[in-house]
């Protein structure tokens, strides 16, 4: 067989999965994985690709099997792993060569491993992937960030295995350093928010009118129809309509209400505070899922403070159910413009020259967040680049338009059934800052000068002014 066009190391759900996608594209590709019986049994069963597939004992083998400049993919856990990886390898590498971290990495790694392997002679690529392992082997979203012109080595490859919408590759380089990882921790930011928002609408429908998981299923089935049509709500139809094989009954009724989180979408929460860039309602959906961890205490609280009020005794009428659908596409416009402007300002501070279209477009299929509604956010960026903030262009404008009072309707349904919605409140309450020409940070400011003697600014007069606060009490 011809050299293999790239290596791979880690043969667990992802990397396995990418590494017969790259075969089946028909680039020859090397692989190893630290438990060589992983490499075994991946190679028996990888069937007709076989022909396109070197397994490799070592790292040494590995890398003797690849072209040069040798792209090799490491599909390894995040963290540590990645450093003690990159070090294994480097003494293998030759000037050129290119090392590619496609796992989940926190971006701020990713530019120490740039600054790392400055003057080494190797190239580094972070690159976000998504798509779970269906993604990884039928096309995922791949999001590139690090040397362009290394990039223009592996992008047939890149292209060939990525995700497509209407014949578009869902794989882009978007700019230097860490800003493919950067912007997949926004994509799972924004993941956080989608299923967060979409939990709290199951929970009106579960808890506030006793409808069955099935029907809420039917539900969310025909919204993916609509405005809606997203892979998660998709997804979540099956899971609400699924029976459980053991008891019989709705399985998600049998699945424990404890949410665990692998850190990606907190990344996000703490790089938008960060950067002073409010993004509410992924904040909160991160916060709800650690609220959602602490089950014994939730007990408790309920036995303390009691129920709340038992459910309808009738089922939704069709206005509230097509107020709950413009409730949650309205929370969702909100979360993504709140992700943009994080990923804007990020773009500014890391001079990442983001292209905000094409990561929206990049984002239409292969990824978890994937939805028509990218689609429409990708035209957005495209029809107005130089708005401050997607909720100023005027399709947002006119999609808010047509939605806030049904967000609006449906909070306050849910404030006075004491009903949870942290993430559509969340996006309800900045709509309406959002939008207050005259807040109160007036009297934020007057407190601050009041016990700091911190200033503020006038209406009236430039410069930093003082209150006559009598302080001496
Ligand atoms: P996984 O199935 O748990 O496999 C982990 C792989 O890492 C295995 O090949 C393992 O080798 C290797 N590994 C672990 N520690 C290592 C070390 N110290 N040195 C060398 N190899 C080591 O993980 P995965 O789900 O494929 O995830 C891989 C990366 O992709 C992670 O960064 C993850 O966050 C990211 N990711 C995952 C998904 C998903 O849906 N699963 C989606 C997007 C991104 P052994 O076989 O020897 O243990």
């Amino acid at each position: 067989m011809t050299k293999a066009e790239i290596g791979l190391i880690g043969l667990g759900v992802m990397g396995s999965g990418l590494a017969l996608n790259i075969a089946e594209k028909g680039y020859p590709v090397a692989v190893y994985n630290r438990t060589s019986t992983r490499t075994g049994e991946f190679f028996e069963n990888a069937g007709d690709l076989r022909g396109n597939i070197v397994p490799c004992a070592s790292l040494k083998e590995l890398v003797a099997e690849i072209r040069p400049p040798r792209p090799i993919l490491m599909m390894v856990q995040a963290g540590k792993a990645v450093d003690e990886q990159i070090q294994a390898l480097r003494e293998h590498l030759s000037e050129g060569d290119i090392v590619i971290d496609g796992g989940n990495a926190n971006f701020r790694d990713t530019i120490r491993r740039f600054d790392d392997l400055e003057g080494s002679g190797i190239t580094f690529i972070g690159m976000g992937v998504s798509g779970g392992a269906f993604g990884a082997r039928h096309g995922p979203s791949i999001m590139v960030g690090g040397d362009h012109a290394a990039y223009a080595r592996v992008e047939p490859v890149l292209t060939a295995i990525a995700a497509r919408y209407k014949g578009e590759p869902c794989s882009a380089w978007l700019g230097e350093g860490g800003a493919g990882h950067f912007v997949k921790t926004i994509h799972n930011g924004i993941e956080y928010a989608d299923m967060q928002m979409i939990a709290e609408i199951y929970g009106i429908l579960r808890d506030g009118f006793a409808m069955p998981a099935a029907a809420i299923g039917d539900v969310f089935a025909r919204w993916n129809h609509g405005r809606l049509d997203s892979y998660l709500v998709e997804i979540t139809a099956e899971v609400l309509a699924t029976a459980d094989p053991a008891t019989g009954r709705p399985l998600v009724d049998m699945i424990l209400d404890r949410a665990g989180q692998k850190g990606t979408g907190r990344w996000a929460a703490i790089e938008a505070q960060m950067m002073g860039v409010p993004a509410t309602v992924i904040e909160v959906a991160v916060a709800a899922r650690s609220l959602s961890a602490e089950k014994a205490m939730r007990v408790a609280a309920a036995s303390a403070y009691g129920g709340r009020a038992a459910p309808a005794g009738r089922e939704p009428d069709a206005a509230f159910i097509d107020d709950l659908e413009l409730a949650l596409f309205a929370g969702k416009v909100i979360a993504y413009a709140q992700g943009f402007t994080v990923m804007g300002e990020a773009s500014c501070e890391f001079r990442w020259n983001l292209p905000m279209a094409t990561i929206a477009r990049i984002w239409r299929a292969g990824c978890i967040i994937r939805s028509q509604f990218l689609d429409r956010l990708a035209d957005a960026c495209d029809a107005e680049p130089d708005a401050a903030h997607l909720l100023l262009t005027r399709d947002f404008a006119a999609m808010l338009g047509e939605t806030h009072a049904s967000l609006r309707r449906v909070v306050a349904h849910a404030a006075l059934a004491g009903l949870p919605v942290p993430a559509l409140s969340a996006a309800l309450g900045y709509f309406d800052a959002f939008r207050q020409s005259r807040g109160t940070a007036n009297l934020i400011q007057g407190q601050r000068d009041y016990f700091g003697a911190h200033g503020f600014e006038r209406t009236d007069a430039e410069g930093l002014h003082h209150g006559p606060w009598d302080t001496s009490g």
